[in-house]
């Protein structure tokens, strides 16, 4: 099971970095949307890949013809928050008007329910797993944004499995649709997506995708975007992340989507038996 998945934010929507944190920041860039959205859309037109966009509740105000678009071209549509603000960096009052905002904006505005949801940055850990309460309250029943493995800001790893589960938490259940990864020296890597997927050679992610019987990809419009500005005064880590190989990216993606079949989260729901699926209590 492929599942392809783009967050749909601009390219100076970039975490763990003051300059480009809140709307004030955000005013100052010239938008990049449209023309990284057209990129998506040509490439998933010629493989006839189905995908699944999180969009973020602040781009959807301002751009409503992007969200108009994904619906028409009859992709899904599933919310990124709706300011992009790390989770474990909110309380569950924060969040939750965030999200019922985020969710508002999206079903005015797209016509449909939205009932999928994933943090920026894979922000649901341990220490917030109140998210899950949160979001079913308010009637999301799909995440995608469990890393189910230590990384550099927390991870998931009592998840402990790269596949599909239904999650329990506090007497509520969701379906989880994890980011996969695979163990490089002993290190996990989501290499389907971001900045590990540009970085690793594409011969090492065709490999790790196909020995993998779940895949979770996680794209951006900026990771294909060779003529984006870069960021001024990055901390050094997150420059590396943020630019190393968008140049190469797109043609990628292409040979990705041509050696693979994907489908987007709803028909990836619809494969799983969830009435006999694993519970995983969180
Ligand atoms: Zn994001």
């Amino acid at each position: 099971m492929n599942i392809l998945t783009f967050d749909i934010e601009e390219w100076f929507h970039i975490l763990d970095n003051d300059s480009t944190k809140t709307a004030n920041e955000w005013r100052q860039y010239d938008s990049r949307i449209h023309s990284n959205m057209e990129r998506i859309f040509e490439v998933l037109d010629e493989t006839g890949a189905r995908a699944t966009f999180f969009c973020l509740g602040w781009i959807v105000e301002k751009y409503p013809d992007v969200i108009k678009a994904i619906v028409n071209k009859g992709y899904e549509a599933g919310t990124h928050t709706d300011m992009h603000q790390l989770i474990y960096e909110q309380n569950p009052r924060v969040f939750s008007r965030d999200i019922e905002r985020s969710i508002k904006t999206l079903e005015d505005i797209s016509g449909k329910k939205a009932r999928c949801f994933r943090a920026p940055g894979f922000s649901v850990r341990e220490d917030n797993r109140w998210v899950f309460d949160v979001l079913v309250n308010l009637g999301i029943s799909i995440d995608s944004s469990i890393f189910p493995a230590p990384r550099s800001h927390g991870g998931f790893s009592s998840y402990k499995a790269d596949v599909p589960a239904l999650v329990q938490y506090d007497g509520i259940r969701l379906k989880e649709f994890p980011i996969s990864y695979t163990n490089v020296f002993g290190k996990p890597f989501a290499y389907s997506g971001g900045g590990y997927f540009r970085f690793f050679p594409y011969c090492c992610v065709k490999h790790w995708a196909k020995k993998s019987p779940y895949v979770m990809t996680y794209f951006h419009p900026r990771d294909f975007d060779a003529g984006q500005p870069v960021i001024k005064n990055l901390p050094l880590s997150r420059k590396f992340k943020s630019y190393i190989g968008i140049s190469g990216a797109y043609k990628k993606l292409k040979a990705f989507l041509n050696d693979f079949e994907f489908t987007d989260i709803d028909g990836a729901d619809k494969l799983i038996d969830w009435e006999n699926a694993r519970v995983i209590t969180v």
